[in-house]
């Protein structure tokens, strides 16, 4: 680092000192903004089922302390000498990452993502200067200008947080498998990124189908763009829609039978796992081959492609529903999530913090 503008800071932030402990306050330090960084005051920060998993220590060690959050928004407050892409005051947001090699096959092809070397996450990875990065619940931080995104001035911050994880979630693999008029899409799950990714599909023109558990939330899912929607505690749903689907996005984190899903796929449809069980799944090949039906996964999206989904949200006025909270009330809010009983999604308002 050659002298930024900026000297290191600490900020303030709420974390966790080990696994299963509660949140408190806590004093993170941001780095000195590099010639290439963007220093971002936060203004809310999305609640990601990831968050709850890392900081229960489901995903690892849990650092002392880790701060969460990768559903970012806030506004530029400091840029250092060669950033070109933003100035002082721009809207913008982070996601799920905050670096990568920028060298390897899938970053030259714009799949930072997927970055060969791993990409750098927001929260519990280690940046290129060997410091542990910190996410979203803080007031603060700075990350390399390649990986910000512009939040248009359509969307509110409050709700174009949850668009940086849940949104591109739900997006890339709609738009990798060319979703639009014509496509018959279910939806697994009706959560977090499950309602995103009804208002998206519908948006892209396909016809879309929710598939939940029970019906309790089958009135939003109406309301959010949904033709239909089925109960999957009901067996006679998938004699009903078999074969009736070309495109199946899987958002449920927990183990399903698969084959039951992928029975409801026509020929040459595609069940995409975006939810991400912690067990193997039970798959039969004979699921696949009568109807040469493909089984895949997909991982968040490229930073070139999360701008592409803020502005397809901007143009369409798709905003994900959100529940405006407190700092002080992430605990609750995490038991809430683990309940399901979030409408649908949890947001901090980092002015609390
Ligand atoms: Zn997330
Ligand atoms: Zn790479």
């Amino acid at each position: 680092m050659d002298g930024g503008f900026f000297v290191s800071q600490t900020v303030k932030a709420r974390g966790v000192r080990g696994a299963k402990e509660s949140f408190e306050k806590v004093e993170i330090t941001r780095r000195d903004l590099d010639e290439y960084d963007v220093q971002i005051e936060i203004k809310y920060a999305g609640i990601c089922h990831s968050d709850i998993h890392t900081a229960h220590g489901e995903w690892g060690e849990v650092t002392d302390p880790l701060v969460p959050g990768h559903e970012i928004a806030g506004y530029v407050t400091d840029i250092g000498s060669k950033v070109s892409a933003y100035k002082v005051g721009d809207r913008v947001g982070v996601g799920c990452m905050v670096d990568s090699c920028g060298k390897c096959s899938s970053c030259e092809k714009g799949e930072e993502q997927y970055c060969l070397e791993g990409n750098v996450p927001t929260y519990a990875g280690v940046d290129k200067y060997g410091e542990p990065t910190q996410g979203g619940y803080s007031t603060h931080i700075v990350v390399t200008e390649g990986f910000v995104v512009r939040i248009p001035d359509e969307l509110p911050l409050d709700k174009a947080a949850p668009l940086l994880c849940a949104g591109i979630t739900t997006f890339s693999p709609l738009n990798h498998w060319d979703i639009g008029k014509g496509s018959k899409v279910a939806v697994v799950g009706m959560g977090g990124l499950g309602h995103v990714a009804v208002k998206i599909a519908n948006a892209m023109g396909a016809e879309v189908t929710v598939l939940s558990r029970t019906l309790a939330k089958e009135e939003d899912g109406l309301k959010f763009g949904a033709k239909h929607y089925y109960a999957t505690e009901d067996e006679e749903t998938f004699e009903k829609l078999a074969g009736s689907f070309d495109f199946i996005l899987n958002t449920v984190s927990a183990k399903l039978d698969i084959n039951k899903f992928l029975g409801l796929l026509a020929l040459d449809g595609t069940l995409v796992n975006v939810g991400a069980p912690a067990e193997p799944l039970d798959l039969h090949v004979f699921s696949l081959i009568p109807q040469r039906r493909s089984f895949a996964g997909s991982l968040i999206g490229g930073i070139r492609e999360t701008q592409e989904m803020l502005d397809f949200c901007a143009k369409h006025g798709i905003e994900p529903e959100i529940e405006v909270i407190s700092a002080d009330d992430i605990d609750e809010a995490y038991d809430r999530v683990l309940d399901s009983d979030v409408k649908y999604r949890f947001v901090i308002d980092t002015a609390t913090i």
